[in-house]
């Protein structure tokens, strides 16, 4: 592609998002999403970024990936690790299942580690809503890790009534988390399913242990677990006693190279969005899927997960078309 053209192609697309404040928006040049102000600047992220002037080049991005890494450092509570040797003398794993959490998880991921120090496995156990895997491997490509997809027998669950479960129960809809609390009290929520996360983690804490043995690096695994998801104890296995007992077992099964991770323990889904938005390499929320019961792959807006992530979209000034664009 030749300079002009590259110019042509940043200026239409100045143009057409100079009216938001802060938008992001899709760069040719760094085949790439970039914020408006930084695209104001010329403030580029690629090494090979032709059109940007490339003298302060690399000691911009520099100082922009250590401001991001202390923020997230301080965030996972990762205290005496320069960024330098976090990259070179680790590995990041994250458990990712398309949705807004896991997705933001692996944003975070590769902000610490680097996407090829960085590897994402999803999980197919016989749930309602399988396509989610599809939109794992969209989120993988655009952060450039690979992405493996486990199956788990869905016979394990023979006995569960779970709503969330191909021939469970039918799910309830228009009513959000609080609501069903609200209604049902403190407990459970009829979406859980029996030990998953722990099974989940128990498949990761393998495949940590094998990539600390094969590279010879400390593995830090990172889980989208947060608050909303414990609150009222709807899923105890996202509470945060949940993730200190499971951060517990794979140190000692790992003696020591396996490190737990799950940052977004004490915020809810509108802080994790935030989170997300301002990374450096922003996470593409309209190509996650957290819907329990999408319609041809798309987000039914009416199961708890829909109405929550719309809620936390609205407190990020997001609407839901622009959660919905490009899809
Ligand atoms: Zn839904």
């Amino acid at each position: 592609m030749c300079d002009s053209t590259i110019k042509e192609g940043v200026k239409t697309l100045y143009k057409s998002v100079a009216k938001e404040e802060k938008i992001l928006a899709y760069c040719i040049l760094h085949k790439n999403h970039i914020t408006l102000t930084q695209m104001k600047r010329k403030q580029c992220l690629q090494k090979e970024c032709k059109y940007f002037r490339k003298e302060q080049h690399s000691f911009w991005v520099l100082r922009e990936m250590k401001k991001e890494h202390k923020k997230l450092r301080k965030i996972l509570n990762i205290g005496d690790y320069n960024m330098e040797s976090l990259e070179k003398e680790s590995i990041g794993v994250v458990s990712l299942s398309g949705g807004i959490d896991s997705s933001t998880c692996l944003g975070l991921a590769v902000a610490m580690h680097t996407s090829k120090n960085v590897f994402a496995y999803g999980f197919e156990y016989g749930s309602k809503h399988p396509e989610e895997m599809k939109n794992a491997q969209i989120i993988a490509d655009y952060y450039e890790v690979p992405f493996t997809v486990i199956k788990i027998s869905p016979d394990l669950w023979k006995d569960s009534s779970s709503t969330l479960l191909k021939g469970g129960g039918k799910l309830q809809l228009d009513k959000s988390y609080s609501q069903i609390i609200e209604e049902n009290g403190e407990g459970k929520v009829d979406t859980y399913v029996p030990g998953r996360n722990l099974l989940f983690m128990a498949h990761i804490n393998s495949i940590a242990e094998s990539l600390s043995e094969k590279y010879k690096k400390l593995v830090y695994v990172y889980g989208g677990m947060h608050a909303d998801d414990a609150a009222g104890a709807a899923y105890p296995d996202c509470s945060p006693p949940f993730y200190k007992a499971v951060a517990e077992a794979m140190k000692i099964s790992s003696v020591d190279k396996v490190i737990f991770k799950a940052p977004f323990i004490n915020m809810n889904k509108a802080a994790i969005v935030k989170l997300g938005l301002s990374l450096q390499q922003p996470v593409p929320y309209n190509q996650t899927l957290s819907c329990y019961e999408p319609i041809n792959g798309l987000p039914c807006r009416r199961c708890a997960t829909c109405i929550d992530v719309e809620k936390a979209l609205v407190l990020n000034n997001k609407t839901w078309e622009w959660y919905m664009e490009g899809r």
